[in-house]
């Protein structure tokens, strides 16, 4: 079997580290190892009008900014096909024939979806492009005949959506699409990093971020603000680990050298911890290790992302370029879905 692979990302700001530990990390690293027959990276521009249609500047802005992060990440253009979603039209199609597929009460019941609409407040003021948003991002998936969807946590009831959906297809209209797999973080702090305030995951319309762009002022900042245990109020008293952002931030970040370099009284996270938890430790302390760690890895970042804002129309150039090369495969897929449907009328009906 090919090894096809896609995700996607909205343009409704900044990338932050939440995006970089849940899901471009595994795609770089991916497309760096190389064991992949196709690779896409989607802009989901029109996935995002869904709760901004009436903040259209926002979106757009974005995706220069979103583009700009992905690039500095390491993606590269010559291995993945970075492309906007609203530049291929047989994706909104597809998404129609799969509306079908669903029911209201199964879009009602995505979790995701749920906590989504909740946050947004939208109550009766649902759109219903936000609602079906899980159908047109199977439109999405099964166009590429995509295998593969690295993400986080959140995006697993997308991906069983999208694996019902296809399988109603496939049952009512013959095989015609792959069902695709979501790959995740193992580790759950990655899966789903919480935000700097400790209460839901980090998210670009919460605010609750670092961001990969941020300077490493604004980073030490956003650190030594976070929220660790409110009972651990002198060094000496026992402190919290469950909960404490700090301690989800060094579960997402530590890497194996990250002691010998910074902090080398101790061997490792669990040692750090149990010290923590019996009192004696401060949260200054372990900010600052935060920091040091974060700071290595965003440098490199931001500073080619510097280099890149350098020359924005080649970035747009590479965006056009990769819609180009998706518009092929997605317009091929539709023939085919319609062609498994039964409404190629102009390959059946043949006029003298
Ligand atoms: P929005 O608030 O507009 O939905 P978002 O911050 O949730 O923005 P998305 O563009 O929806 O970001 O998500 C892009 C990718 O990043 C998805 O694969 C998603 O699972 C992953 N992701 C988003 N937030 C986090 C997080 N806090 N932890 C881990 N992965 C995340
Ligand atoms: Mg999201």
């Amino acid at each position: 079997m090919k090894n096809i692979i896609l995700t996607g990302i909205r343009p409704t700001g900044k990338l932050h580290i939440g995006h970089y530990i849940g899901a471009v990390k595994q795609v770089v690293d991916i497309q760096n190892a190389g064991n992949y027959d196709k690779f896409y990276l989607m802009i989901a521009d029109s996935q995002s009008l869904t709760d901004n249609a009436g903040n259209v500047q926002k979106v757009k802005d974005n995706i220069i900014e979103v583009a700009l992060d992905l690039l500095a990440c390491g993606v590269d253009p010559e291995k993945t096909c970075v492309f906007i979603q609203s530049e291929i039209p047989a994706l909104t199609e597809m998404t129609f024939y799969f509306m079908n597929l669903v029911t209201l009460s199964r879009l009602k019941r995505n979790p995701t979806v749920k906590e989504e609409i909740k946050l947004r407040g939208f109550e009766e003021s649902l759109p219903m492009g936000f609602l079906t948003y899980p159908v047109s991002q199977t439109a999405d998936i099964l166009a590429f005949d995509t295998n593969l969807v690295p993400a986080g946590e959140d995006q697993k009831p997308m991906l069983e959506q999208a694996r019902e959906i296809a399988k109603s297809f496939n049952n009512l209209y013959g095989n015609t699409f792959i069902l695709p797999d979501a790959i995740v973080p193992n580790e759950k702090s990655q899966a789903r990093l919480v935000g700097t305030d400790g209460k839901g995951k980090m998210s670009k319309s919460l605010g609750n971020c670092i961001n990969l762009s941020d300077s490493s002022d604004t980073i030490k900042q956003k650190i030594m603000n976070m929220y660790t245990d409110p009972n651990h109020i002198k060094i000496s008293d026992p402190g919290k680990i469950e909960g404490n952002v700090v301690f989800e931030y060094l579960n997402a970040f530590v890497q194996p050298d990250s002691f010998k370099k910074y902090l080398p009284e101790y061997e490792n996270l669990d040692q750090l911890k149990s010290h923590y938890k019996k009192g004696g430790l401060g949260d200054v302390k372990i900010k600052i290790f935060l920091n040091n760690i974060i700071q290595e890895i965003l440098q490199p970042i931001r500073e080619k992302r510097k280099t890149l804002e350098q020359n924005i129309q080649q970035v747009y150039k590479i965006l056009f370029n990769g819609s180009d090369t998706a518009n092929k495969v997605a317009n091929e897929t539709l023939k085919r879905m319609k062609k498994s449907i039964g409404i190629n009328y102009r390959d059946i009906i043949k006029i003298d």
